[in-house]
């Protein structure tokens, strides 16, 4: 089970740091079986690696260019994330998607870069609700599963899909169990990825009739990412369910 958390444009270093200093206190007791990823934004990767340092809470980025080097502005590339002590990157998430240009393509090259590169790599995909209305659900995921596999044919642990309806993510709306399940078994007869976490209002309310799905392998959480004390419950609730 992984539960990353997405920071979005929030937390400078300072609230960074002072966040991860209470997460590694809340998650001592955290068993075996869970993996806890926080992704902040670049300038406070540094503040919230050396902050964890001794944890297992791994730190991600919230995207990666596919190059090394070059005349990208506004990009960062896999050195320089592993520089910084991330050990991963989310690519392709539905806010990239919608308004900064990012297209399949785009967030499989950055995959392919990331996964080639040795960080871990969480992978959006997820239907509009205009495409979810239209009967589109499973060709746009088919759609945007496919370019990953197909720059990732085989693919380890270290690279996991995120399931996020666009129209839950930040809306308080989230997809029942039965339509992240059906998604997630969808994803999975379709690309062998041993983690589909599930992102789009996750809380602590609802992370367990969530996560207690077969194929829901763990979770992406934006806004209750952003508060210890929720984020280190849903951590535990998928702590509790990996181990019974
Ligand atoms: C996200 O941005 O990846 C997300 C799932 O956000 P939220 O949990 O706020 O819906």
């Amino acid at each position: 089970m992984l539960i990353a958390g997405n920071w979005k444009m929030f937390k400078g270093p300072g609230e960074a740091a002072e966040f991860c200093r209470s997460l590694f206190e809340e998650l001592e007791p955290v068993a075996d079986g869970v993996s806890v990823v926080v992704a902040p934004p670049f300038t406070s990767l540094h503040a919230a690696v050396e902050a964890l340092r001794g944890s297992p809470v791994a730190v991600y980025a919230q995207n990666v260019h596919w190059d090394q080097d070059g005349a990208y502005t506004g990009e960062i590339s896999v050195d320089m994330l592993r520089a910084a002590g991330a050990e991963g990157a989310i690519v392709g998430h539905s806010e990239r998607r919608q308004s900064f240009g990012e297209t399949d393509e785009t967030t499989a090259r950055r995959a392919q870069a990331a996964f080639e590169g040795g960080l871990g790599v969480i992978a959006c995909v997820g239907e509009t609700l205009e495409e979810r209305e239209a009967g589109e659900t499973e060709p746009v995921l088919r759609r945007q599963v496919e370019a990953v596999a197909a720059t990732v044919p085989q693919p380890d642990a270290t690279l996991a899909v995120a399931y996020e309806p666009v129209w839950a993510i930040g809306t308080g709306r989230t997809a029942t169990p039965e339509i992240a399940e059906e998604a997630h078994a969808f994803i999975r007869s379709l690309y062998p990825v041993e983690q589909i976490l599930y992102g789009g209002s996750v809380k602590p309310e609802n992370a367990e009739e969530l996560l207690a799905q077969p194929d829901v392998d763990g979770a992406l959480v934006g806004g209750a990412s952003l508060d210890v004390h929720s984020f280190a419950a849903i951590c535990r609730t998928a702590a509790r369910l990996s181990r019974s």
